[in-house]
């Protein structure tokens, strides 16, 4: 396990992301962030090649994200299916682009996805395995898969508790079109930089476990954690995909609330009508 380091979050920098309005500013923001991801991985003996930088997109115009992939990015992660789906249909002419899902789905969303995404990373449910995979069957595709575990306990968090992933993923192999690949977290919210590193451990140490009585077939060997303001964090303690937007595209116009909404609001998001 590596040591622990004094790395911090960089919450507080959250909308002072300035906004990335040419293919320089791309670049630039993607060579800084990836300077970050290799420092991250030298203080704990890691290959930076073996973490996976996803660009997070969401809440952008379409010109920005033609901006990002012609600064290199051929994949991009969206929370939210219908704004993916809407520039997926734009985008189309962008043949190599790819796109990868990482918020939460109701089942009637599922067929979307099983249209148009290669990644799902927000598993937290059967009833969501099964509507994927049935959709999948019919559109003769396959989807990798990541589950997403609630490792801060925040009931505004989506995502399994800890103690029900073991079960959960004995009844995927059910679902044949599904690739698992691993888990998927998002940390506490928080500037306290020990409390957020405790969040990927836990999500590491649960992996480990699974690890010993996974089915066949079944992938344990991703990790995607980290976000701007705690990626670094995130690659000490394993993560092998970080999904980083702000850092990335600039500043999001809604606060972060919208995405990560009050308890009130996911349990009403929670309980709303699947189909
Ligand atoms: C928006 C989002 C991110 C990226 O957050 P940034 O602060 O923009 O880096 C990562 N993961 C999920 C699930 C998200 O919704």
């Amino acid at each position: 396990m590596p040591a622990l380091t004094d790395t911090q979050t960089h919450h507080d920098q959250h909308g002072r992301y300035p906004e990335a309005i040419t293919v320089e500013d791309f670049q630039r923001n993607l060579a800084a962030v990836q300077a970050r991801i290799d420092a991250a991985c030298h203080r704990v003996g890691r290959d930076p090649a073996t973490v996976r930088l996803l660009p997070v997109s969401k809440t952008k115009p379409e010109a920005s994200l033609r901006l990002a992939y012609a600064a290199g990015c051929r994949m991009l992660g969206e929370n939210k299916v219908q704004e993916a789906w809407r520039k997926w249909e734009a985008m189309q002419d962008l043949t190599d682009l790819q796109w990868s899902v990482i918020g939460h789905l109701q089942t009637n969303k599922a067929k979307l996805v099983a249209r148009f995404a290669t990644e799902f990373q927000a598993l937290d449910s059967l009833r969501v395995a099964e509507a994927l995979d049935r959709r999948l069957q019919v559109e003769g595709r396959s989807l990798d898969v990541f589950v997403q575990v609630n490792t801060s306990d925040e009931a505004s968090k989506y995502g399994l508790a800890p103690e029900d992933v073991p079960t959960f993923i004995q009844a995927l192999p059910a679902f044949s079109a599904l690739r698992v690949r691993g888990l998927m977290t998002l940390a506490l919210f928080s500037g306290e930089a020990e409390q957020v590193r405790q969040c990927f451990v836990l999500l590491r140490t649960l992996r480990d476990q699974l690890r010993q009585s996974a089915p066949a077939g079944i992938g344990l060997d991703e990790l995607s954690m980290g976000m701007s303001g705690d990626f670094e964090i995130a690659i000490e303690e394993g993560a092998t995909v970080v999904r980083v937007g702000q850092a990335i595209f600039g500043a999001r116009p809604l606060p972060d609330s919208y995405y990560w909404p009050s308890e009130a609001e996911a349990e009403a998001g929670k309980s709303d009508h699947d189909e």
